[in-house]
């Protein structure tokens, strides 16, 4: 099936719209009647709103799931294309990250894991761009310098910062956190300006910018230490958690059982291309009007929408202050990720940056493909943010970047312009967290809001999103159980 969403690029076939993907739902409903009352209606079919789905319709409730697209995934989805998937969004998982793992046990699929990098021939380097040139260094001088660049960033305690985040999955802010929520990267670099050699500098720079898609002005100095605190504290946890381990048959392969599962339960219906225009709620439970005028009705709801769409849709009563706020502030997030095939096989284990001049910052060597070519992937965000299909040549020249390279195909999906996410993963400014982050948790009448964007522990990852469906699935659960809620 092909999804509306998402790009892809050939000499041959030019640009198209649109690309082919496992997590395309056909058909894209199985609603019956427009008159049941469900017991909860879950609106967003990311890994989110599928937990969520999944784990009540389980439970024995009447799920309804309503999605504005017309595939499963949210932020996370893969294009199969000749064979081969290209990760549009949420890509990397790993064992340390503890809701992934288990629903990874669940299905089956440890060994469907492969590593993102090959070492083991071609050009076997690090290459660091910059306005001054291209400077070539190994993956073991690669890993030395990065380590001790973020080691300098993050080191404001004198124990690479596990005083100020010394419980990652905590949801409490100590004040010194509160501090640093209010410090952007920006602001810390100003700190260490002297400390860090120019080398440091790029690569300190770059890699925050993976991390936040933003600005280092629009970057949390706080959420970066919290990455780095879930990471292990350390550099070569940042890669195993970060990068390093993805799915074989792509995130789709993945998502796909969630909803398989909520399904084969029979108390899943669902719609997609069923974007929510109108929530009104209040005790006699919620009622659900699409775009096209659709309505639905349910005792509870779980919302699943992201931080930066929310505000998108109409709730009655309107949305509490404290969400509507931090949804008008919304995360800084605009990462440009873009694929490429290229024939420079030699190209399979380089890794690089190209910054600050450059618009991709971060690409390597991701995959080979049926043809035996170079899959190469690159991120750019905020800072020279460009939209990769309104100029294809100078996305292609981004990637000349890195190196020269013969590109074949381009494969990306456009998150800044997609009108139900408005950005990549979440990364806050300075100041969101300590100030909303209760608020942007808080259940509000017959409806939880759930969403990996206020996760407690691997807030913005995969991980994230699956212990917010959890939590929302039991909180109804417990609604209907008459129990206290978490
Ligand atoms: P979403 O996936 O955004 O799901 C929300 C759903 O709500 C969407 O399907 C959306 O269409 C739907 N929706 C929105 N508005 C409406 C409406 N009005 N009506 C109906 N439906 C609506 N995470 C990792 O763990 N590892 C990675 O390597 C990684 N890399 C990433 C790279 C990119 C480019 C991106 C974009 C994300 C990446 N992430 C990664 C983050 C991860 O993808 C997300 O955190 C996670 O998928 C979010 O899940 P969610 O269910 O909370 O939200």
């Amino acid at each position: 099936m092909t999804s509306k969403d998402g790009y892809s690029w050939t000499k041959a076939q030019g640009l198209r719209a649109g690309v082919p993907s496992i997590g395309v739902i056909e058909p894209p409903s199985n609603v019956k009647s427009a008159d049941t009352v469900y017991d909860v209606i879950v609106v967003g079919a990311g890994y989110c709103g599928l937990t969520a789905a999944r784990d009540a319709s389980l439970a024995g409730l009447k799920v309804l799931l309503l999605e504005a697209r017309d595939r499963i995934g949210g932020r996370s989805w893969s294009s199969n294309i000749e064979g081969y998937p290209y990760e549009m969004g949420g890509t990397w998982v790993f064992w340390g990250q503890a809701n992934v793992w288990r629903e990874i046990a669940r299905y089956g699929m440890q060994d469907e894991l492969e590593i993102s990098y090959d070492f083991s021939r071609g050009i076997n380097k690090y290459l660091l761009s910059s306005p001054q040139g291209t400077q070539t260094f190994t993956h073991e001088e690669e890993d030395a310098l990065m380590q001790s660049s973020l080691a300098k960033l993050v080191n404001v305690d004198g124990c690479l910062g596990k005083t100020v985040v010394p419980f990652p999955h905590s949801g409490v802010m100590t004040p010194e956190a509160r501090k640093y929520d209010h410090m952007s990267v920006a602001d810390r670099l100003a700190e260490i300006k002297n400390d860090l050699t120019p080398n440091e500098r790029l690569c300190a720079e770059s890699f925050v910018l993976l991390c936040s898609g933003g600005t280092l002005e629009t970057t949390s100095f706080y959420e970066f230490l919290h990455w780095w605190a879930l990471s292990g504290y350390s550099y070569e946890g940042c890669i195993d958690y970060l990068v390093k381990y993805k799915f074989r048959g792509g995130q789709s392969s993945f998502a796909i059982n969630f909803f398989k599962e909520a399904l084969a339960s029979g108390n899943l219906t669902y719609a997609f291309n069923s974007p929510v225009a109108n929530i009104q709620h209040g005790g006699n439970g919620v009622q659900i009007t699409t775009r096209s005028g659709q309505t639905y009705k349910s005792t509870k709801m779980i919302c699943a929408i992201p931080l930066n769409v929310l505000n998108d849709v109409a709730f009655d009563p309107p949305l509490a202050p404290g969400r509507k706020a931090a949804a008008t502030t919304g995360h800084v997030n605009q990462c440009v990720k873009v694929h490429a095939e290229i024939s420079d096989r030699d190209l399979r284990s380089f890794t690089g940056i190209s910054y600050p001049h450059n618009g991709l910052i971060y690409g390597f060597g991701d995959g080979e493909t049926p043809a035996g070519n170079t899959h190469v992937v690159a991120f750019g965000g905020q800072h020279n943010h460009f939209h990769p299909e309104e100029n294809l040549e100078h996305t292609k020249a981004a990637f000349q970047g890195f190196a020269p390279m013969n590109i074949e195909r381009l494969v990306f999906h456009n998150w800044s312009k997609d009108e139900f996410a408005k950005g990549a993963w979440f990364f806050p400014a300075p100041g969101l967290l300590s100030t909303h982050l209760k608020d942007m948790r808080a259940r509000e009448s017959n409806i939880v809001f759930a969403c990996s964007d206020w996760a407690l522990g691997w807030r913005s990852f995969i991980d994230g999103a699956i212990e917010e469906g959890t939590r929302a699935a039991i909180n109804v659960r417990a609604d209907f159980a008459g129990r206290a809620k978490l």
